[in-house]
């Protein structure tokens, strides 16, 4: 007999603990309950079910099919035809491994068990959205609803969705965690199907929802449709919705503006670019993860070099901790020097002129009018963003930035910086402009 993989046995434990629900006690325990049945997945479009007599097999097709294939519908995403066969006489030594199933009782097998708040390092780029998804997680429904996180590809967006569903999950709530293209194939495929009350009932049974990537749903205004709808009736019900986005909700260019609005009706907060110390913190976590150690002077090579977003980081430190394995012993600067391209042609510097030039654009002002001495108010805030930036991108000290700005001293260069890094924790749209214009720069 073939071997069941866990996979299977979680699911069909969890069709299971739905059919239950379903049908007579009596009428369950005597045609399904294990050791009766057991099922699994044996191709793309189709579900076998064991059981312990041809009687069984013959009854279930004949008179629960339907049960069963709703069941498997709601689980799986997927219209599978079912064959049911009797099973060998083997169910004994399988037991133990079954018995240690219990009834699943969400439905979210695609969560990556290392996506976690624990895991999740905290830096002024991602403190609101890390805040904003613990309350979330602790007040399902009924703190910001919907919330959408927002942030450029690779700054942590579905790492803090997964930990919403982990930390869900921990606590016993129903929900679902999906991409917005999934959600949207699935919709679609419940409409063919006249499955839509279906498709609708299996996340109205949820506590929340967890959207990701909505901007896949850019220009697909049919799509949109069925995903307002569907989005309504679950806010009205109080269910918790989350959603991700790759852009500002402004450029989405959503349905009309009933999707727009709603979604700003909810939280939305942004993450940024970590800054320096935050890249080494999220290096030092995922080397730790992987249990390998890495001397504190490679992390700080690898925190400088020029990356887009924190994947890609991940990626360089992937190649490190691989020669790390190669090698077997401690990693010297050198080795990964040469394996990553040396930090001189490869580093984390942004151009400075880069900066002022992207800075005055952004605000519209002319470059004179940024470095020079007016004390207008707009003109003060440009300037000390524009440092703040060229303090943490093009890592110049205080005194050359001072000289940049027509020959400032580097204490009032320092007061600039400061005041920007403490309004960014709570000021919003300043974190939306620094994160654009900080990307402006680095995508130039
Ligand atoms: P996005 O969904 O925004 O494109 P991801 O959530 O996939 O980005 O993040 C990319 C990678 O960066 C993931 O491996 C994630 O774990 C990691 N990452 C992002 N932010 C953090 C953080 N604050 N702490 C630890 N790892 C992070
Ligand atoms: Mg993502």
């Amino acid at each position: 007999m073939p071997n069941l993989n866990n996979n299977d046995q979680e699911i069909w434990q969890t069709a299971l603990g739905q059919i239950e629900t379903k049908v007579p006690k009596a009428s369950y325990e005597t045609w399904f309950k294990f050791p009766k049945t057991r099922g699994k997945q044996i191709s793309e479009d189709s579900f076998l079910i064991e059981s312990e007599s041809a009687f069984i097999s013959e009854y279930l097709e004949q008179r629960m099919y339907s049960i069963i294939s709703d069941v498997l519908f709601k689980l799986l995403d997927k219209e599978l035809e079912l064959k049911f066969k009797v099973l060998g006489s083997h169910i004994d030594s399988e037991l133990k491994i079954q018995n240690s199933f219990q009834s699943n009782k969400n439905f979210n097998l695609n969560l990556n068990p290392n996506y976690t708040f624990e895991n999740f390092v905290l830096g002024a780029s991602n403190e609101l959205a890390h805040a904003a998804s613990i309350a979330v997680s602790e007040n399902i429904g009924k703190t910001y609803n919907p919330l959408l996180i927002y942030s450029d590809v690779g700054l942590g967006k579905t790492h803090l969705l997964h930990a919403i569903g982990n930390r869900l999950s921990q606590d016993g709530s129903k929900f679902y965690y999906l991409t917005c293209e999934e959600f949207t194939n699935e919709y679609i495929k419940a409409i063919r199907t006249n499955k839509t009350e279906l498709f609708r009932n299996k996340y109205r049974n949820a506590d929340a929802l967890l959207l990701d990537d909505i901007q896949f749903l850019m220009g697909k205004e049919q799509t949109q449709e069925g995903f307002f709808h569907t989005f309504n009736s679950l806010h009205l019900a109080g269910k918790q919705i989350v959603i991700t986005s790759d852009r500002p909700i402004s450029s989405l260019k959503l349905l009309e503006d009933r999707i727009t609005s709603r979604l700003s009706g909810g939280l939305v907060v942004d993450i940024q670019l970590p800054d320096y110390e935050t890249r080494i913190d999220i290096l030092k976590k995922k080397a730790l993860i992987k249990g390998i150690k890495i001397k504190q002077e490679i992390l700080e090579s690898l925190s400088n070099k020029l990356y887009h977003n924190i994947r890609e980081m991940e990626g360089s430190l992937n190649k490190v901790l691989a020669l790390s394995e190669l090698t077997g012993k401690e990693l010297d600067i050198e080795l990964v020097e040469e394996l990553l391209g040396s930090s001189d042609t490869n580093s984390y510097f942004a151009d400075p002129e880069q900066i002022i030039l992207k800075v005055a654009k952004y605000f519209q002002i002319e470059i004179a009018d940024l470095k020079g001495k007016s004390r207008e108010q707009s003109l003060v805030i440009a300037r000390q963003i524009a440092m703040f930036i060229l303090r943490e991108d093009s890592q110049m000290n205080l005194t050359t930035i001072g000289l940049l700005f027509g020959g400032r001293d580097h204490t009032t260069v320092l007061h600039g910086i400061r005041k920007i890094q403490t309004d960014a924790a709570t000021n919003q749209n300043l974190r939306r402009d620094l994160l654009a214009i900080r990307s402006s720069v680095i995508n130039n």
